[in-house]
């Protein structure tokens, strides 16, 4: 008697992923390389592998969460696990590269497996609401035959196309916006903190902005897309202008300038290469 899923890997992100297919129904074998984090999901009605190629071998489909691609390998590569694998569906949401994606997908489809490359793109509370988003690439049948289980984990789960390594390039692009989101939040905190004004008032500025952030991005990428920089309403040397201005304000409050700094640096070298009178995006021109 197959299960309808074995979910290997038990952290943080696994742990949340797995408790959301039992919570709807499905009938899940779990797997963790540290036995101990089985047992939440047990007493939930989850069954405990007593090793990873008993996990593979108990569905149809294998959802793997672990920390990177490199633990993925080294799960399919111990001895007994890859032999199980033949015939069924292995979805892989550990973060990686899109060149991980394209390296698993060799490897899993030798073993005579088919093979979906997810990222997640939410935080473990999120998973199984209709706030998870959750990208999945690879051939589209395999994708509806397994499409309802990856809707009980994230209600918003995307296919995203046929070529393996567009939720890996969909999860990297959005990091790297992210990352620019986390620093200049902190550092936008700061300015707050170091002026005496409430960081949740910041917040909710932020908040409110939201549609206005949505818009410029959808506006950035069609400029860059149609490779029409020169039109802006406001110009790349006054932003970076202004950004410099954000390194003095660091010096007067007395706060850490490393952002304003990398920013200002940015700005300066896309000025220096002539791209002044151009819309702040074509930054991207000194980033190939
Ligand atoms: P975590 O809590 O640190 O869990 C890591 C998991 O990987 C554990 O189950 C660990 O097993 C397992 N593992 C690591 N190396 C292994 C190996 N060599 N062999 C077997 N198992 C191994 O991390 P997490 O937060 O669950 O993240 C898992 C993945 O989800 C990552 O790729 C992460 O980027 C992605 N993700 C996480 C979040 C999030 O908010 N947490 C959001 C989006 C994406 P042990 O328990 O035995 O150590």
């Amino acid at each position: 008697m197959h299960n309808d899923i074995t979910v290997i890997g038990l952290g943080e992100m696994g742990s949340a992923l797995a408790g959301a297919l039992v919570g709807a129904g499905h009938r899940v074998t779990v797997w963790n390389r540290s036995r101990g984090k089985a047992a939440a999901l047990t007493d939930r009605g989850a069954t405990a592998a007593h090793d990873a190629a008993a996990a593979v071998a108990a569905s149809p489909v294998v959802l793997v969460c672990v920390s990177d691609y490199a633990a993925t390998r080294a799960i399919l590569e111990a001895p007994g696990v890859g032999g199980q694998l033949a015939g069924r569906v292995l979805v892989q949401l550990s973060t990686g590269t899109p060149q991980d994606a394209r390296e698993l997908d060799e490897l899993v489809r030798g073993l005579g497996a088919e093979y979906l490359d997810g990222a997640i793109l939410a935080w473990p509370r999120q998973i199984g609401t209709p706030d998870a988003y959750v990208a999945v690439s690879g051939p589209e049948a395999t994708f509806r035959r397994v499409e309802k289980l990856l809707l009980s984990v994230a209600g918003a789960a995307t296919y995203a196309g046929p070529r393996v390594t567009g939720a890996a390039a969909q999860f990297a692009a959005t990091l790297a916006y992210l990352a620019g989101h986390w620093i200049g939040f902190a550092h936008g905190a700061r300015i707050y903190q170091a002026e005496g004004f409430g960081v949740e008032q910041f917040g909710r500025l932020l908040a409110g902005l939201g549609p206005i952030l949505a818009a410029d991005n959808v506006h950035m990428a069609t400029v860059v897309a149609e490779n029409r920089f020169t039109d802006p309403e406001s110009t790349l040397r006054t932003a970076g202008h202004d950004i410099q201005g954000l390194v003095r304000q660091a010096a007067e409050a007395g706060i850490d300038d490393t952002f304003p700094a990398f920013a200002a640096a940015v700005f300066e070298r896309a000025v220096a290469a002539g791209y002044g009178d151009e819309e702040h995006v074509a930054v991207i021109k000194t980033m190939r």
